[in-house]
């Protein structure tokens, strides 16, 4: 895995061309727990898909690492308040 956009799945991915990210590496999108998410989030406040990358990561239920901006607890927190999806 070279660059954030080789995590995200295949489906419509077109927003990942204009991501800010798009020629960075994944470490600072994955800190660990004692790592800080900030290096990431100022990439992301700097982004112009970073609606559209959110949605995915919520729309895919993703948790791990820092998706729009929002870090792992963020995006649980979110998620808790959402109601799943029924499979198609
Ligand atoms: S919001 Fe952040 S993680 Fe998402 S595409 Fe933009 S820079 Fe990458």
């Amino acid at each position: 895995m070279n660059t954030i956009l080789d995590a995200l799945a295949s489906n419509d991915r077109g927003w990942t061309e204009r991501a800010a990210c798009a020629d960075l590496g994944t470490t600072r999108f994955f800190p660990s727990e004692s790592e800080s998410s900030v290096a990431a989030i100022v990439v992301c406040e700097q982004c112009p898909v970073s609606s559209q990358c959110l949605g995915y990561a919520l729309a895919h239920r993703i948790v791990d690492g820092v998706w729009g901006g929002t870090t792992k607890r963020e995006r649980v927190r979110m998620l808790r308040m959402r109601p799943k999806q029924p499979a198609a």
